[in-house]
């Protein structure tokens, strides 16, 4: 009997009643790991490990449901991982090898209802297995959008997006997807649901919603959420520009943010992702001369739309930004799901190594960001980078590293090694390590670094709410 089976065993006699379940191994398998592609090229390069990392996965309907799981797993002592739908990509829902008690992922997609819209308040609860493209339908229907647009809306649910403070495409205006909750309904260890406060702001006390963001798991169960909803946008106008750096790129976004506008989306490339991800064609159809490439999308009503839109250009030339045919804008917005999902080209390549990482700083910091990670040695291959996200403090940084392992026997050594150098190298210039990806196991590490003492208070917190670890255990320090 292998480890997994001697798991099972202690808990096979007494699973949850009512509660739809599999521990089937290709069900278990499937549910063992995520999209951190560190996991996919160990998979690659040595082979599928000999036995699923997970033990039984649940599907509860309800928090009444959730709330049984939990008070079953601390009688039974089991792990608990909540699960959305397994598109992150730091190993956030997986298990570590040492994990010695049964592994029971627990995955919300069954509760995927839009349970009520407010039009007054214009708000929404909605339940966190819901799948972003199927919320975003639901909302559209109803002449409303929730403005949350991840790369991975088709293969993302509200709860994962919670539980990593995710960020859309549109996030300039609409914000990330902390700025959109008003109230979250949780389930703890010992079973409590509880709500959090359900007011435009509040002076009682500390902001439990905000607390609660952004822990994976290790905290509670999200089971739904109010969120804000906006009408959908009467107009949309896309600019495109073109600076003969980023720096230059970076001061012309500053000035814009800094001034008040909010283009829903602005995207800057630096030269090389601009050379190598655009399309050539669009980006000589624009005009475009070299440099770093920009991208604006405005979206509203049609009055403040053209307002905005109108001041970016007034400002662009100020800025020493020259503005190029609206092509580039054009063929951003038709592609913008497009390139997430280029990457397993990529991948499917023996001994290739492909990761993408988003720090964020403040402006002050930001160049020097971007220069002490371009700066880095990774061996046979590139660092490209682009802005995706802006504040009126600083914006994030998207890095994407392909390379090549070169004659390394241990690929995920190699992995591991640039992950180390690009991390420091960030670090060392002042950047936040994780802009909406996460901490999952990935940056476990670099979380107790960045956040030494405030992690010793985490992990108080942490035993407050569930003192024998079955949330997410081996995350964020537990
Ligand atoms: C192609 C691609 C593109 C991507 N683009 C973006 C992007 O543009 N922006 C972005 O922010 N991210 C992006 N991501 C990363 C990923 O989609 C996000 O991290 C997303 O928020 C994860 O959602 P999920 O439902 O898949 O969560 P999962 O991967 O299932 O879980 C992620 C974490 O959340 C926890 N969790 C999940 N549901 C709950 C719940 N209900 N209660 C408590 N904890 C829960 C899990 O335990 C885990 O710790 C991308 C990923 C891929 C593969």
């Amino acid at each position: 009997m292998n480890a997994g089976n001697q798991r099972f065993e202690k808990i096979r006699h007494s699973l949850p009643d009512g509660i739809v379940a599999s521990s089937d191994s290709h069900v278990l398998r499937a549910y063992s790991q995520d999209l951190w592609p560190r996991k996919m090229i160990e998979i690659r390069e040595q082979g599928p490990d000999p036995e699923p990392a997970m033990d039984l996965v649940l599907w509860p309907e309800n928090a009444a449901q959730i709330s049984d799981v939990a008070r079953w797993a601390v009688r039974m002592d089991c792990a608990l991982y909540p699960y959305g739908a397994g598109s992150g990509v730091c190993g956030a829902t997986t298990a570590d090898a040492g994990e010695p008690r049964p592994r029971v992922v627990v995955d919300l997609k069954r509760m995927n209802c839009v349970r009520s819209i407010d039009r007054k308040s214009m708000t929404a609860w909605v339940e966190a297995g819901i799948i972003g493209e199927n919320l975003e339908r639901h909302l559209n229907q109803e002449g409303l959008t929730l403005g949350h647009f991840p790369s991975s809306l088709y293969c993302s649910s509200l709860g994962g997006w919670l539980a990593t403070r995710s960020a859309g495409q549109l996030s300039t205006k609409y914000g990330k997807i902390e700025d959109m909750v008003l109230s979250l309904e949780c389930v703890f260890a010992d079973g409590t649901v509880a709500e959090t406060a359900r007011a435009p702001r509040s002076a009682m006390g500390a902001d439990w919603t905000q607390l609660l963001l952004g822990t994976e798991g290790t905290l509670c169960f999200f089971s739904a959420a109010c969120v804000l909803v906006h009408p959908l946008p009467e107009k949309r106008v896309g600019l495109s520009f073109e600076t003969p750096d980023i720096r230059t790129a970076m001061e012309f976004a500053r000035m814009a943010l800094q001034a008040g506008l909010r283009p829903a989306a602005l995207r800057i490339y630096d030269p090389l992702e601009t050379s190598l991800t655009l399309s050539r064609a669009v980006l000589k159809e624009s005009g475009f001369g070299g440099g770093a490439a920009i991208v604006a999308q405005f979206e509203g009503g049609a009055a403040v739309t053209d307002a905005g839109a109108g001041e970016l250009l007034r400002m662009a030339p100020l800025a020493g930004a020259r503005r190029i045919g609206d092509q580039l804008a054009q063929h951003w917005w038709e592609h913008r799901y497009d390139i997430s999902y280029k990457q397993q080209l990529i991948m499917s390549h023996g001994r290739m190594i492909l990761d993408t990482f988003e720090v964020a700083a403040t402006w002050d910091k930001l160049q020097a960001v971007y220069e002490a990670v371009k700066n880095v040695n990774i061996g046979f291959g590139i660092v490209l980078a682009h802005l995706s996200h802006f504040y009126h403090a600083g914006a994030n940084i998207y890095f994407s590293i392909v390379a090549h392992a070169g004659l390394t026997p241990d690929v995920p050594a190699r992995y591991d090694s640039i992950w180390s150098d690009v991390m420091r190298a960030a670090e060392g210039a002042g950047a936040t390590l994780s802009h909406h990806h996460g901490v999952g196991r990935l940056r476990r590490e670099w979380i107790m670094r960045e956040r030494a003492d405030w992690m010793k208070i985490f992990l108080k917190v942490k035993n407050g709410f569930d003192p024998e670890n079955h949330l997410n255990p081996g995350k964020m320090g537990g």
